[in-house]
């Protein structure tokens, strides 16, 4: 009998995985479709200064699937990023990204710095920089108007020429952010070595930090922020939910703000309007 309900588990296990496997497989696929299929679409996060003037955009990737219906990154970018189809797709999110904001250009908007995600896959394309070079050269734009983000996990890795290529994308004007800050192993020091224009704090530090007993997260993140400051580095919270959790952070000297007490993630029409009271205001 033992033995029974123990040949059951496995089959029950096995099914399990099949299942995970089979659905992995048909997001692989329906992906590797889904840019030719215009199924890709970007919506754009503002980023406020402490004045809440709009001082940048974050570009977000969305999947608009006929019957999955809108997929989250969370769920397809590690399917793109294990299958290599993050290649295609991020140079697809660059090139997008540029024709938007020459758009906003040619219409008369003043443009905001857009932030696009780069995964550490792309980095290791020797040519990645290049391929950002060219595509920011077929704008009529400087390259002050692109911020890429880059996470913790990837300066600590193994990329030969990371350094290098970090380097050349400095030189031409982008500015560098790392995303997430605090959730990876790292430390600050790594940061006066690499040519880091910002720091994004990970939302799980914000999301603590109005709580009673949070005297400890706001410390840190106070540590943080005056130590990123010493380095030189812009300091951008992301995440920000509450008006309690903006305002220790304001207290904190944080500069940048960003999350969906400020505003959600929108589609580029409905970013626009930011946009035109931004030359209003600016
Ligand atoms: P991320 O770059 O850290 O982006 C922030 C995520 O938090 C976004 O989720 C955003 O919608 C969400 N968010 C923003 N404000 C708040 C808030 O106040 N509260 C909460 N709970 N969430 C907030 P999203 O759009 O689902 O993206 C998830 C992740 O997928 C991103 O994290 C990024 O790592 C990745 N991603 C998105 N677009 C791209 C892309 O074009 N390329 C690559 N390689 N990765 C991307
Ligand atoms: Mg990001
Ligand atoms: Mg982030
Ligand atoms: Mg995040």
């Amino acid at each position: 009998r033992a033995k029974q309900l123990l040949h059951n588990s496995f089959q029950f296990f096995d099914a399990a995985i099949t299942d995970v496997s089979i659905e992995r497989l048909q997001i692989e696929n329906l992906l590797r479709r889904a840019i030719e299929r215009h199924e890709l679409l970007l919506y754009y996060q503002p980023k406020v200064d402490r004045t809440g003037q709009l001082v940048g955009l974050e570009a977000l990737l969305r999947w608009q699937h006929p019957e999955l219906g809108m997929v989250s990154p969370a769920r397809f970018i590690p399917i793109a990023e294990e299958t290599g189809l993050i290649v295609p797709i991020g140079r697809w999110v660059l090139r997008e990204v540029a024709r938007q904001v020459t758009q906003w250009w040619r219409d008369g908007l003043k443009v905001v710095p857009v932030a696009v995600n780069v995964s550490v896959i792309q980095f290791t394309q020797a040519d990645f920089a290049q391929t950002v070079a060219d595509t920011v050269a077929q704008t009529a734009l400087p390259f002050s108007w692109l911020e890429l983000e880059l996470t913790e996990s990837m300066l600590m890795g193994q990329i030969d020429d990371l350094r290098r290529q970090l380097g050349e994308l400095r030189q031409l004007g982008v500015t560098l952010a790392i995303d997430d800050f605090g959730t990876g192993y790292s430390s600050l020091s790594y940061l006066h070595r690499l040519p880091i224009n910002v720091l994004k704090i990970d939302r799980s530090f914000v999301a603590r930090l109005d709580q009673d007993d949070a005297g400890v997260e706001r410390s840190l993140i106070t540590t943080i922020i005056t130590l990123g400051h010493h380095l030189g580095v812009q300091i951008v919270a992301e995440g920000v939910e509450t008006a309690g959790q903006r305002q220790i952070l304001f207290d904190a000297g944080c500069d940048v703000f960003q999350g969906y007490h400020i505003s959600r993630p929108l589609p580029a029409g409905v970013v626009r309007g930011w946009l035109e009271q931004n030359a209003g205001t600016g």
